[in-house]
């Protein structure tokens, strides 16, 4: 990877490289650390065929990528989407090793996924690609290496398939190979919610700082899959009015708040599109990010709020569901326009947390109740929030330095207390 000194760019892994050396030159890091975390550790490529329902057959490239195992065991999801490449695995990575720093939780940092369209596959067909895939990256994985989890375009079912052929390999069962499984299998109450509702409880802190009232605030939120449709649904019961959300197809829009958000994922859920009959104006997918509203939930994918259309923004609070949804050509913009961000790396660790839940109560086999899960989680994240703006408050500037400044710092410190091998 190359070094870049300014954050400028719009691509994922320009995006984590730029924000990562911003970070550094305020740790006054040296060239041998910088060239350390701004490297992934170890990088898994694959290609491997899977035999389609019509008897040919088809190869399939994926990737793991280890970025950092400085601060224990590497964790991060697996994405299935046409668009996963290298680059963008790699940023995952990166993103999830100050993830998990920010959140104290005891992990490094990696990601994985497959070039695929999950959509286009027969159910036997996904769960074949999923097992071989499995067993592609088998050697490099485990509960004590690297715990991978759900992602965009993966689900419990998914990460069931994967511990399953990790088990059928090693021989016996290991249900803390994976985390986001079912809970038939060692899955943990809450981790199906956990990332939208670690976004509902970021952005309760963000108003509280903020001075802006929940209740009855203008909500819009992009992608409607795990994150978005969850944090919808919590948004709605706190009071305030979710005006619009959106999938990959359209939007919605009410100005008086969306009714019934549980009949909306429920038909999305059921069809795989937002309800055609549901009352509301219709919009293009993108439009949603430019709406009159008091907070901007993207929950889809990265790239989305970009130098072109960050002008245009007209929330005053912006919350990042997905992984990199606004670049950082976006993000001056949006610093001088006065709209806050609160980036993914603090946001969006709702599901990590819980995740590390699974993954404790995996290890010890003794399973905690959806209240103390909800409850632990709120005062993770509740208080990574405030440590987060404590350095803001300190050091100045937007949460995102505020945040990476903590993380990175965290990664530095424990390679320094562990020194360098041999
Ligand atoms: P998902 O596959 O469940 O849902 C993604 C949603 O985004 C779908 O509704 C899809 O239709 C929609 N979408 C795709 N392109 C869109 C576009 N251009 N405009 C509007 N909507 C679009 O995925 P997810 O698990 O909800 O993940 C969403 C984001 O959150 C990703 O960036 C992911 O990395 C991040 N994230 C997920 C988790 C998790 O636990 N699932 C944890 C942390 C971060």
């Amino acid at each position: 990877m190359t070094n870049v000194s300014l954050a400028t760019g719009e691509q994922p892994l320009e995006c984590a490289l730029g924000m990562f050396h911003q970070a550094a030159d305020r740790l006054h890091l040296d060239d041998g650390m910088r060239e350390v975390l701004a490297n992934s550790k170890r990088e898994i490529s694959v290609t491997f065929p899977v035999k389609m329902d019509d008897g040919s057959l088809r190869v399939f490239h994926g990737y793991r990528i280890h970025h950092n195992e400085t601060r224990g065991p590497m964790k991060g999801g697996l994405r299935y989407s046409p668009e996963v490449d290298i680059d963008e695995v790699r940023a995952l990575a990166m993103w999830m090793t100050w993830k998990c720093a920010v959140a104290r939780l005891p992990y490094g940092g990696a990601k994985g996924g497959v070039t695929v369209d999950p959509k286009a596959l027969s159910e036997g067909e996904l769960e074949r690609l999923t097992r071989r895939f499995g067993s592609e990256i088998g050697p490099f994985i485990g509960p004590e290496r690297d715990i991978p989890a759900p992602d965009m375009g993966t689900n419990a079912k998914i990460m069931a398939w994967l511990m399953d052929t990790y088990s059928m390999n090693q021989g016996y069962s290991v249900p803390a190979s994976f985390t986001g499984k079912p809970i038939s299998i060692g899955g943990s109450a809450g981790r199906f919610e956990a990332t939208g509702r670690g976004v509902f409880f970021t952005t309760q802190e963000a108003c509280r700082h903020m001075g802006l009232n929940l209740e009855g605030a203008t909500v819009a939120v992009q992608g409607f899959g795990n994150v978005g449709s969850v944090a919808a649904q919590l948004f709605a019961a706190a009071g305030a009015k979710v005006v619009s959300v959106s999938d990959s197809s359209e939007a919605i829009y009410d100005a008086n708040g969306l009714k019934h958000i549980n009949e909306i994922i429920e038909a999305k859920r059921e069809q795989g599109c937002l309800p055609p009959e549901h009352p509301g104006d219709r919009l293009a997918r993108e439009e949603l990010l430019t709406l009159p509203v008091d907070i901007l939930i993207p929950a889809a994918l990265e790239s989305q709020i970009t130098g072109a259309n960050a002008g245009d923004i007209k929330a005053k609070l912006i919350v990042e569901g997905a992984n990199g949804p606004v670049t950082c050509a976006a993000e001056p913009i949006l610093e001088e326009m006065g709209v806050p961000v609160i980036p993914d790396i603090l946001a969006n660790t709702g599901g990590v947390i819980v995740s590390y839940f699974e993954w404790v109560q995996d290890l010890q086999s003794f399973f905690w109740d959806e209240k103390e899960i909800n409850d632990k989680l709120e005062r993770m994240i509740k208080s990574a929030f405030k440590e987060v703006a404590a350095v803001r408050e300190r050091d100045g500037g937007t949460f995102r330095d505020a945040a990476y400044t903590l993380a990175v710092g965290r990664v530095v410190q424990a390679t320094q207390d562990r020194g360098i091998f041999p």
